[in-house]
């Protein structure tokens, strides 16, 4: 079974690149925010937990996403690999997989990280806010928010991967097709 994790800040393309690799080469799609997203919708106590988290900027528990991701896996056991979109956000998490994964007898096969600067998120997610009516894609201060922890939590995540030799970093500045091209050459 085939694992890739794909890579990046919020807004580089991660979900959108997802759902082409899905049509054209048949992967499962996981993506831990629209999980979170469809809990908050359905009033769960989960959702009710991550909410208040998520429309201020802020990452949820790692408890809760690395449960999120292996009730995923268990109950996804006949397609031919995953795409883990958003998710690992902190190096616990990037541990908490490969724990995962090497107790399910699997690796995960490479990370395809897609690169853009701040400047680039920024005008992004406000783009994406006029189209998905995301409230945390909507305020500059949560924008910042999501900026800062990025670099903070998620961003050593890249040297966690660098030595374990899984990372591969695409720049994403050209076309979504042109950017598509480059993260699709990286997948099998
Ligand atoms: P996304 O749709 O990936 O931008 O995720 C939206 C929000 O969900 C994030 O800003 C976080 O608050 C939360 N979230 C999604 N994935 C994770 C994760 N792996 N760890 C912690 N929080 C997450």
């Amino acid at each position: 079974m085939k694992y890739y994790v794909l890579f990046g800040p919020p807004g580089a393309g991660k979900g959108t690149f997802a759902k082409m690799l899905v049509e054209n080469k048949g992967y499962y799609h996981i993506s831990t925010g629209d999980l979170l997203r469809k809990e908050i919708a359905e009033g769960t106590p989960l959702g009710m937990q991550a909410k208040d988290l998520i429309e201020k900027g802020n990452l949820v528990p790692d408890e809760v996403v690395c449960g999120m991701i292996r009730q995923q896996f268990d109950s996804n056991p006949d397609v031919r690999g995953f795409l883990l979109d958003g998710f690992p956000r902190t190096v616990a998490q990037a541990i908490a997989l490969d724990e995962m994964l090497t107790d399910m007898g699997e690796e995960l096969t490479r990370v395809v990280s897609i690169h853009i600067t701040d400047e680039e998120v920024r005008r992004r997610i406000k783009g994406r806010a006029l189209v998905e009516n995301r409230a945390d894609d909507a305020d500059d201060d949560i924008i910042t928010t999501r900026i800062r922890n990025y670099h903070e939590k998620t961003e050593p995540v890249i040297q966690y991967y660098k030595a374990h030799d899984k990372y591969f970093e695409v720049e994403a500045h050209g076309t979504i097709d042109e950017n598509y091209a480059k993260v699709s050459a990286l997948i099998d």
